[in-house]
């Protein structure tokens, strides 16, 4: 099979990691990529959310499988662009997208299928702000009806700095405080047949011990030891399932990945957020820990053939990704810093440990940063000390000036403590 992705993260390395391992792959193309993908695949230069380039780009290649990573090129329709020459995408179409692209579609179609999650208000004017902040009271969470890659959502408990967020916003979601660990849960589906992949915990937070600003994900881990093991049954039951049968009924069918952000809180499991597509850095635990080779369930869920599929196996494995970012990100990331280390994680930590790309490219002989988060530096172990363990030990023989990662990815589920990051 020969499968093209499309993307330049961590995410899409190891979506291309993994289907650089699958016998069935003959041919792996990524667009745009990056240093690391360029390793296993071969790279071409695309606008990832011009749809019609995309599509010419799969059909001169030959492409077979088309897989979009990132959520900004779903959301413009680059998914239709490639179904429409006749090629299976992974990845739902421009209208499905909404379920990530609008925080207020998402919250009518969690209503439609009755599926739980935070009580809320969409507000476009100053008044209903300050209705819906004092209605709720602190802590405050406000986010902007719109992509924002997971930094438009502000919770706080200072009503001055809650208020200043949601005027900043066009459109602004105000909802209630959900208390509990978080969970990230993926699922693939072709529309109608849900698979629930095994869930991880990210950490979103830029500094240790939850502090700092909130980040695309500056690590996560898999399984959570913590989690009821009923927890992915019900999560499938109460709010997998309905959301693909309610897309499915509104007209706006969702086939590829539906991440659903989770909150454990005291009453029961709350839907925080769903993406439509593969999120990072949970995927790089996840995929390290699948065993069934990955093109084939990719194209079922393209083909509608879900149903088909054989049971998911899966690794007893933990996996700790440990995330290496640039001086100043969130903010304006430093770039163009020479990375140092990876052959020596190559040459000493492989296979357990390995580093997957993100904002890296080459400059001759070198590679350089190119972005906010530059590796994900990715272990699998018995447990989750020793994943984390090997994590940390390839982490350090990386060099990048500046840099900046956090030192307590899975610590505490490491450990055997309950639930929150
Ligand atoms: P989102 O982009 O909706 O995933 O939000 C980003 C992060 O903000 C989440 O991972 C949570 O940590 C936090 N968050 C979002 N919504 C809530 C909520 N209703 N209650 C508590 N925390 C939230």
């Amino acid at each position: 099979m020969k499968v093209l992705v499309i993307g330049s993260g961590a995410r899409e390395h190891a979506l291309c990691r993994s289907l650089s391992l699958d016998p069935d792959v003959t041919a792996l193309h990524c667009a745009p990529g990056n240093a690391g993908i360029a390793e296993v695949a071969e790279l071409h230069q695309v606008d990832a959310l011009d749809g019609k380039a995309v599509a010419a780009l799969a059909t001169e290649l030959g492409a077979e499988l088309v897989v979009v990573g990132p959520e900004a090129p779903l959301v413009a329709g680059v998914a239709d662009a490639v179904r429409e020459v006749g090629i299976p995408c992974f990845g739902p179409s421009k209208e499905a997208a909404q379920l990530e692209g609008s925080k207020a579609f998402a919250k009518e179609v969690m209503a439609g299928a009755g599926v739980p999650t935070a009580r809320s208000y969409v507000c476009t004017t100053p008044a209903e702000v300050d209705e819906a902040l004092d209605a709720f009271g602190a802590p405050y969470v406000v986010k902007d009806d719109g992509l924002a890659a997971g930094k438009g959502v502000v919770v706080t408990s200072d009503i001055e700095q809650a208020t200043a967020h949601a005027n900043a916003c066009e459109r602004v979601v105000i909802e209630e405080y959900l208390d509990g660990p978080e969970v990230s849960l993926f699922a693939i589906t072709d529309g109608e047949t849900v698979v629930p992949l095994r869930p991880a915990q990210d950490f979103k937070r830029a500094l240790d011990g939850d502090e700092g600003p909130n980040t695309g994900g500056m690590g996560a881990y898999s399984p959570l030891p913590w989690a009821d093991p009923t927890l992915v049954d019900e999560v499938l039951q109460t709010v997998l399932q309905p959301t693909v049968d309610e897309m499915r009924r509104r007209g706006t069918p969702f086939s590829g990945l539906l991440y659903a952000g989770l909150a454990i809180t005291s009453r029961g499991v709350r839907v925080i957020e769903f993406n439509a597509r593969f999120g990072d850095p949970e995927t790089q635990v996840v995929l390290a820990r699948l065993k069934t080779p990955l093109a084939g369930v990719l194209l079922a869920a393209a083909k509608g053939t879900l149903v088909h599929l054989e049971p998911l196996r899966w690794s007893d494995d933990a996996a700790v990704t440990v995330v290496v970012a640039s001086h100043n990100y969130p903010g304006t990331p430093r770039t163009g810093d020479p990375i140092t280390g990876l052959d020596e994680v190559a040459a000493q930590d492989a296979p357990q440990a390995y580093v997957l790309h993100a904002g890296t490219k080459r400059d001759g002989d070198t590679v350089v940063s190119a972005g906010g988060r530059v590796l994900s530096v990715t272990a699998v172990g018995a447990d989750l000390a020793e994943a984390r363990e090997r994590a940390y030990a390839a982490v350090g023989r990386i060099g990048l000036d500046g840099s900046q990662h956090r030192s307590d990815i899975a610590a505490k589920a490491a450990a055997g403590a309950h639930g929150a990051e």
